[in-house]
């Protein structure tokens, strides 16, 4: 048994969205987190995903498992989530300082939901509970649950990048928000570059220090300690799925339109983070310089399409629509179309079937916290004759998937010249790069990133032991007055 699930106290999971029974959504994070609800038991908090005027808290339990999800205002829903959340903090994170959107409302709306989240949430909160609050949409909410008195351990995992500290001061009021990070115990990162820029806002923006044992310290007083944790996948179960696939008609009728072609694929939500349109670019290189290519090769995009409210997001689908048109219309033949654009999702079994049967899998984001597609592309494929990643160096996997092709996205002819080498690789070397991917995956699972995680939360030290001056950083925060299927188990 791992030691997170021998310590008393249940576990209590916030994220901005809840996971719950019968719901089809169940992504890596959700399994993880329901794994780990069902084995200590434990209550898993957030928005329920409805609109409502009144707040509602609706409850719901399955086994050892609480639900509690909270309705949110339309107001809240447009500042928190549509505002601040998705179009300051998100482009923020993913570099793209031009595209933030800063405004005041925004940034009152997502404390205000903060603060609602916080009012409710203490109400069912027990004193050994362990918290495990997810995501940049909570940034502030240990330090507004401590001023409700709460003194339990509470942990906070950032799924996206953390940028440089000289990004993360253009944002207004950047200290008020981010200080708040160092009223959790412990901060959970991707990977080491991550750390490096927490620690560096902290140590060189706002004042804090560097304690011996590798805690932070910030200006206020409070001390917390930052780890790289990079998420994963359910290796064993995503390597099953891909296998039992092959029997899927869909892949069937995937493999007859190939009529022999190799498949390129790429898999994103259509975001501007993922880099989509240098990729289209690089595929128009490849072809332009390698016309023995023509009509031996296609590219099935998969793009699901994101937080369509959002204007940038309409922007990028009709940018995409543009460039695939353009380049089937430069390339195509009467019997053969260069890329297939897909913007429709697809559940996550049929998909490992898909990466299975790709010779090259494309994941060539602009920035990416970890980027699950990368690692299920290569946790899909058949030992004995694996296809090749080819990854953008600055997805949060490059740092563990060295064996992958490395590239910048934003050079079209790096990623040309990868995706020919990619093409031309035999088979020795593919099975080599593919089994150094794998047993990284193999020995750093999703169940290995969770009680990794819990185990450091546990082992932190206890609240109530740390000095805890009055923080002027939450303080200073304007607090308003009173707002597709998983894997089959088996073939
Ligand atoms: N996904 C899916 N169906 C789709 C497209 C994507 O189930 O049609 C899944 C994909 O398998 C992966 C997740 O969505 O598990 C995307 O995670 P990733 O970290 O790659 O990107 P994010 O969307 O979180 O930025």
């Amino acid at each position: 048994m791992n030691q997170s699930a021998r310590k008393p106290g249940r576990l209590v999971v916030v994220s901005n969205r809840v996971a719950q029974p019968k719901q089809t959504s169940t992504g890596g994070l959700a399994s993880a987190m329901q794994a780990a609800l069902q084995e200590r038991g434990g209550l898993w908090f957030g928005w329920s995903g409805k609109i409502s005027a009144n707040g509602e808290l609706h409850r719901l339990s399955a086994g050892p498992i609480d639900y509690a999800t909270i309705d949110l205002s339309r107001a809240d829903h447009d500042d928190f989530y549509a505002g601040f959340a998705n179009r300051t903090l998100w482009p923020l994170l993913h570099y793209r300082p031009d595209l933030v959107d800063y405004q005041r409302k925004h940034l009152e709306g997502y404390l205000r939901v903060n603060a609602l989240f916080a009012d409710r949430l203490v109400k069912l909160l027990r004193p050994t509970d362990i918290l495990w609050v997810h995501d940049y949409h909570l940034i502030p909410l240990a330090a507004m649950l401590r001023q409700r008195g709460v003194k339990n351990r509470i942990g906070f995992f950032l799924h996206t990048p953390m940028p440089a500290a000289a990004l993360l001061i253009a944002l207004p009021q950047h200290r008020q928000l981010l200080e708040t990070l160092a009223s959790y115990d412990l901060i959970g990162l991707h990977t080491a570059r991550d750390l490096r820029a927490l620690e560096d806002y902290f140590l060189h923006e706002i004042g804090g220090a560097m304690r011996p044992g590798g805690r932070l310290r910030a200006a206020n007083g409070r001390s917390f300690r930052a780890g790289v944790f990079p998420i994963s996948i359910d290796t064993a179960l995503v390597a099953k799925a891909a296998r039992c696939a092959e029997t899927y008609e869909e892949i069937g009728q995937l493999r007859k339109s190939l009529e022999g072609r190799a498949l390129l694929i790429g898999v994103d939500r259509l975001d501007y983070s993922k880099g989509l349109a240098q990729r289209f670019l690089a595929y128009a290189h490849l072809l332009e310089r390698a016309p023995a290519l023509h009509r031996r090769i296609t590219f099935l995009q998969i793009a699901p399409p994101s937080r369509g409210a959002v204007p940038e997001y309409r922007q990028i689908r009709r940018e995409l629509e543009r460039m695939a048109g353009h380049i089937n219309g430069m390339y195509a033949a009467p019997d053969w179309v260069p890329i297939r654009y897909v913007n429709q999702s697809f559940p996550h079994s049929l998909l490992t079937g898909y990466y299975r049967h790709a010779r090259v899998g494309l994941v060539t984001p602009l920035r990416d916290g970890m980027n699950l597609v990368a690692k299920e592309y290569v946790a899909s494929q058949n030992p004995k004759d694996p296809g090749v990643l080819v990854l953008s160096r600055f997805a949060g996997a490059a740092s563990e998937l060295e064996d992958a092709l490395l590239v910048n996205p934003a050079d079209t002819a790096e990623v040309a010249d990868a995706l020919e080498r990619a093409l031309k690789m035999p088979l020795r070397e593919r099975r080599r790069r593919w089994r150094g991917m794998m047993d990284v995956l193999e020995s750093r699972d999703i169940t290995a990133w969770r009680n990794d995680f819990l185990d450091a939360l546990t082992a932190a030290p206890a609240p109530a032991s740390i000095a805890e001056p009055a923080s002027p950083a939450a303080s200073q925060i304007t607090l308003p007055k009173k707002p597709p299927d998983g894997p089959p188990s088996h073939c």
